[in-house]
């Protein structure tokens, strides 16, 4: 214990649509890091845990941006999942291991479309918002 031990936290498991702009999906979403678990850090980490190739996914994100920079890590232990990433008006095939630096202002939406893996969402801030993209 000690009082580090306030920095360590389980991640929360939340519906994906929850969140705005979402919709119901067949991935498991953990809320890792927000204002709500640790305050002073200031950023947003969320995680899917996807397996495109089990489960059909439906368009599960409407375009959107933030007012603040956004990173997309898609990782697979196999190196086979795959991503479709709309950035703007182009829509990107993006292949574990990959990072995607998403611009505040920059309008997006993500889709798993094969494999299975793990997709990371850091927005870096915890007092952001949301808005049409
Ligand atoms: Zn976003």
């Amino acid at each position: 214990m000690g009082q580090n031990q306030k920095l360590i936290k389980k991640g929360n498991m939340e519906p994906i649509s929850k969140i705005p702009f979402h919709t119901d999906a067949p991935l498991k979403r953990f809320s890792m890091l927000s204002k709500k678990i640790i305050p002073d850090a200031h950023t947003h980490v969320a995680v899917h845990i996807v397996d495109a190739n089990k489960n059909e996914m439906p368009e599960y994100t409407k375009i959107h941006k933030h007012n603040a920079d956004e990173i997309n890590l898609i990782l697979s232990e196999d190196d086979k999942l795959t991503y479709e990433i709309q950035l703007d008006d182009k829509v990107h095939t993006v292949s574990s291991p990959s990072s995607v630096f998403i611009p505040k202002g920059t309008s997006h939406k993500a889709k798993a479309v094969s494999g299975k893996g793990t997709f990371v969402c850091i927005i870096l801030s915890n007092n952001y918002t949301t808005t049409k993209g």
